[in-house]
């Protein structure tokens, strides 16, 4: 038996961490989508007990380090399963970007065994066995527009965003999220997103109130390392997107626009000088 999921890129539309556990992990307030820009994950049952993982980008880990293998190692030990799985992994994500690709192949490996190994599990389950794989692997389970706080467990779906444009950069550095995260200390953070405004502008369908309270704590740390950064969210801004704002802990930064025309002008112009651009949309409910 197999079947294919699809395994979309994620994007913050905001990221908070409002204080540290003691444990060292951040409490998390964040607002993130997905895009349609996705990996696709084939996962074919096998009677013998292996996991094996292959994907299409040659640099990536097979083995255990591969996200999509602890995930399903993880269900398999969970509920006792004596058979194993090839996980063929299509990547289309740019890696250590900003974008979750690991952690959504982890959550489509999650939702396809559920399938294939008939488990019955709900979202809410699979999202609670995914955080010990990484704290974006619950998001990535439910990969629709969330309110995201906790560890990055508690996943509150908000339907449908107000129709705009993306344009998304991948610069060409990879950054270490740990590494970013060491480094962040929620007492000197100085600009932090509206949550509760970006929160109404999404219910009341509002993208200019939307973009208005977004924001990145993660932003500075990240462009005092690649000041690259700064320099592609203004040369977004110059270009006509009416906000621009890194993902994650970066550095893959975006431009949003509400009109086609214009997102192609910022992707053409874009494109001129970096080599990763994507013109792109948040996924719609319907498009799962
Ligand atoms: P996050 O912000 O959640 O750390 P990211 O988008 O910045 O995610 P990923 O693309 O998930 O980063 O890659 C981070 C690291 O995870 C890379 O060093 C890569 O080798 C490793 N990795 C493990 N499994 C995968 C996978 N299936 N796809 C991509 N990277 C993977």
């Amino acid at each position: 038996m197999q079947l294919i999921e699809k395994a979309p890129a994620k994007i913050n539309l905001s990221l908070d961490a409002l204080y540290q556990h003691t444990d060292g992990e951040f409490e998390w307030q964040m607002i993130m989508t997905s895009i349609d820009l996705a990996d696709y994950v084939q996962i074919t049952l096998q009677d013998s007990p292996q996991i094996e993982v292959r994907t299409s980008k040659g640099y990536l880990p097979e083995d255990k380090r591969n996200l999509a293998y602890q995930a399903a190692q993880l269900l398999r030990h969970h509920f006792d399963i004596k058979t194993g799985a090839i996980i063929e992994i299509d990547k289309h994500i740019p890696v250590a970007a900003g974008l979750g690709g690991g952690s959504s192949d982890a959550a489509a490996v999650l939702r396809g065994l559920n399938q294939l190994w008939h488990l019955g599990l709900t979202k809410a389950e699979l999202a609670h066995i995914g955080l010990s794989i990484d704290s974006d692997v619950p998001y990535c389970v439910y990969s629709e527009t969330a309110l995201v706080t906790g560890k990055g467990d508690q996943i509150q779906p908000l339907g449908d965003l107000p129709n705009f444009w993306m344009v998304v950069v991948k610069p060409e550095v990879s950054v270490s999220t740990p590494r970013i995260l060491h480094a962040l200390n929620c007492d000197q953070i100085t600009d932090r997103p509206q949550t509760d405004r970006l929160l109404a502008g999404i219910q009341q369908q509002d993208a200019q109130q939307m973009t208005a309270a977004m924001a990145n704590v993660l932003t500075p740390i990240t462009n005092q390392r690649y000041p690259q950064i700064d320099y592609l969210m203004q040369r977004l801004t110059a270009f006509g997107a009416e906000k621009a704002q890194m993902s994650g802990s970066g550095p893959t930064v975006f431009g949003i626009c509400r009109q086609y025309s214009r997102a192609q002008r910022i992707y053409n112009s874009m494109s001129g000088f970096c080599r990763e651009v994507y013109l792109v949309q948040p996924l719609k409910n319907k498009n799962h």
